[in-house]
């Protein structure tokens, strides 16, 4: 069994928005990804802050910053299932994790499959009329230390900025547990100020 502080489930935007924030700020973070999102179908022109870009060029982009980080992406490798153990969660996968088994133990989880999440039902989370996921304002579901993002929860009304956002609003509520106060991912530009 291998330990990490955050499982992430899923690498679309939503997930990999969640790993780069808990990576960033120094919790052990893996992402496991089946590489299906539908952002490969998209061409970006409503991302704030980015004029045009391939859903490709986008993904792209995500990883290499997320692995910047130090999370450990798990590409290709799918989770079968996620329980409640221990002080976290047993996240078992189709893969080998080092030591054979496929077995993961996380503090925290955050499910950003896309819908329909069959992982947080089976996990005991609250789920709504439409199969999604129902979360508070800080992506929590109704199981503690289980968040759900994206499309797992809205399966209408859902763009990629949202799902970002809401990956990364599970990030600094992880965040905020962990080191006992509200967190600010804040970094200081050398050159501030307007103009
Ligand atoms: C044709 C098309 C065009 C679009 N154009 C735009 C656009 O222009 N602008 C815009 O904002 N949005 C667009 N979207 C919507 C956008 O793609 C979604 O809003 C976005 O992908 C949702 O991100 P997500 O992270 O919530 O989920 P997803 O992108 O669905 O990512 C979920 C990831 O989890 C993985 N996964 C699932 N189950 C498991 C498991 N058990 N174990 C491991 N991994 C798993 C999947 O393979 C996938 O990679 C478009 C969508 C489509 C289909």
């Amino acid at each position: 069994m291998t330990e990490t502080d955050v499982a992430v489930i899923g690498g679309g935007p939503g997930g990999l928005s969640a790993a780069l924030f808990t990576a960033k700020n120094g919790l052990g973070t893996t992402v496991f990804d089946t590489d299906d999102t539908g952002v490969y179908a998209a061409k970006l022109r409503n991302y704030l802050g980015i004029e045009e870009m391939s859903g490709n060029e986008f993904i792209h982009t995500a990883r290499q910053q997320v692995d910047g980080h130090g999370a450990t992406r798990k590409q290709d490798e799918a989770v079968k299932d996620v329980e409640q153990v221990d002080e976290g969660f047993r996240v078992t996968t189709d893969g080998d994790d080092g030591d054979g088994d496929g077995e993961y133990h996380a503090t925290y989880v955050v499910l950003a499959t896309g819908y329909p999440c069959e992982l947080a039902k089976e996990l005991g989370c609250d789920v709504g009329r439409l199969d999604t996921v129902e979360i508070d304002a800080d992506s929590e579901t109704t199981v503690a230390n289980a968040y759900a993002v994206g499309e797992a929860t809205r399966v209408q009304k859902i763009q990629v900025a949202i799902s970002v956002g809401q990956g990364a609003t599970a990030a600094i509520d992880i965040l905020s547990a962990e080191y006992n106060e509200p967190f600010h991912d804040y970094d200081k530009s050398l050159h501030g100020g307007y103009g």
